[in-house]
């Protein structure tokens, strides 16, 4: 039988190799980390003397790939959604908050928008379903107003990871046509609230050894070994491991780890560099409510763009920080610690244990060039495909994105079409066949 080798076991490896196990193919997993899940996992602190997250991350009902994926390793209940869709903010520069509560005709309820914020402003969001290729979200969104700085900038740098004035208008409108211009029930948070390892990746794991498929962590892919339009064999820490001929590679790898693997099958714009994200997890002597009453709460006109709560563990995100990721940790963890002690309305606290993560290469760089300039799925070379959240499937370096391009590799693995309209999501269910050539 035919093998598959997916190398990289983060959310597009394991959803290609649950897409490919499922048709019944023969999966075998290479990961270099010796745990899965790449940027998304959990792992014991030991300051903490807890379980923590390599950082806090948000995703919505709306993420129909990532929920069809959990739901197909029987994994559908390990996110706890929140409703209705709520979003409590709070501004620490003067103390104001409210809530954005999306939904029905939410626009005309002042009560449920942006204090200063006028319907007709929301609808200037339009504009990044129409951007061209080359715009940036501050092209399409006009840097004016209370909404841009309370709503439009903030939602940007967390969903995009990096400023308005360098972000690809149009992924980011991909995300607000899936979520926020769906409605309510596209809208509601997604909440780990054991980890982001125990609900995203070890159910994955598990459902993926049960059915066959066969997982080496700590398993460094080195080297692709070509032969005329094909891959011939990988070398796996150095070991050369010869591919069949009906044999399949899917390279689930960062973009700047591919692009040393196989520069020759990557565009000259692929991105080579990331953006950082920065978290912090602070341990309070017991858990606390936040203001808004919801498990998160986002801020403005500090440092800190969201707080999380898990227990008694908060934990504050960082976007777009290359700038904040090179301060020592000290340093960081006191300047998020006063924004954390000024939105519990206790400015003066004392700084308490905590753990500061610093994902140098959260996500890639997602200018309009990148973003344009995307490689899709299939490559040159026949045997082998692309997945990871950096390829042309639509939507932004997010786990809905990484998860539905692990469905992209899968599907041209098993030789169906990936067309226009399903990359823009237009036609949301598929089904893949039993089995296919490559
Ligand atoms: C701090 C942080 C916060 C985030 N917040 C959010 C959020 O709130 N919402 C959201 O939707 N997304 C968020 N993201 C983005 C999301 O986590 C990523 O887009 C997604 O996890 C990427 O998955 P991937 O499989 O494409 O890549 P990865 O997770 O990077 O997986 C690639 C895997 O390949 C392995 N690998 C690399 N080189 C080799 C090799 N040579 N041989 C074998 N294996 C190799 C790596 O170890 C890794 O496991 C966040 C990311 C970070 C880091």
């Amino acid at each position: 039988m035919s093998t598959v080798h997916i190398v990289g076991a983060g959310l597009a490896g394991l959803s290609a190799a649950v897409r490919l196990t499922e048709a019944g193919r023969r999966v075998i997993l290479h990961e270099s980390a010796p745990q899965t899940g790449g940027r998304c996992r959990s792992f014991y602190d030991a300051t903490l003397d807890r379980v923590v997250d390599n950082g806090n991350h948000l995703a919505l009902s709306g993420n129909r790939s990532l929920l069809g994926y959990l739901e197909r390793v029987g994994a559908r209940g390990a996110l706890t959604e929140l409703r209705p869709a709520a979003f409590p903010f709070l501004d620490l520069g003067n103390g104001e908050r409210w809530c954005l509560r999306p939904g029905g005709l939410w626009l005309f309820d002042k009560a449920r928008r942006v204090p200063g914020s006028r319907p007709a402003d929301y609808l200037v969001a339009l504009r990044t379903l129409t951007a061209g290729p080359g715009a940036a979200v501050a092209d399409a969104l006009p840097a004016n107003g209370a909404l841009y700085e309370r709503l439009w900038r903030p939602l940007a740098v967390s969903v995009m990871n990096g400023a308005p004035e360098r972000v690809s208008a149009r992924l980011f409108g991909a995300v607000l046509r899936e979520t926020l211009l769906r409605g309510e029930a596209a809208c509601r948070p997604l909440f780990a609230a054991k980890g982001l390892s125990a609900a995203l990746v070890d159910p994955a794991v598990a459902w993926l050894e049960r059915h066959g498929a066969e997982l080496r962590t700590g398993a460094r892919v080195d080297g692709l070994e070509r032969a005329g339009d094909r891959i011939a064999a990988l070398s796996v820490d150095g070991e050369r491991v010869a591919l069949g001929g009906d044999d399949a590679v899917i390279l689930a790898v960062p973009a700047w780890v591919a692009g040393r693997l196989l520069p020759e099958a990557l565009p000259a714009s692929a991105p080579t560099a990331g953006r950082a994200i920065v978290n912090a997890h602070f341990r309070l002597p017991a858990s606390i409510d936040l203001p808004g009453g919801m498990p998160f709460l986002g801020l403005v006109g500090g440092t800190a763009d969201w707080l999380f709560r898990r227990g008694d563990v908060l934990s504050v995100t960082v976007s777009d920080a290359d700038a904040l990721a090179v301060q020592p940790a000290e340093t960081v963890a006191t300047a998020l610690w006063r924004d954390v002690a000024t939105a519990l309305g206790t400015p003066d606290a004392a700084l308490p244990p905590f753990r500061i993560i610093k994902e140098r290469r959260a996500t890639p760089d997602q200018s309009p060039v990148h973003a344009a300039n995307r490689p899709g799925a299939q490559t040159a070379l026949k045997n082998l495909v692309l997945a990871g959240d950096w390829t042309r499937m639509g939507l932004p370096a997010t786990l809905e994105g990484a998860v539905r391009s692990g469905e992209f590799a899968a599907r041209a693995v098993l030789n169906t079409r990936i067309t226009t309209f399903s990359r823009l999501g237009l036609f949301p269910a598929f089904t893949l066949p039993r089995r296919g050539p490559i």
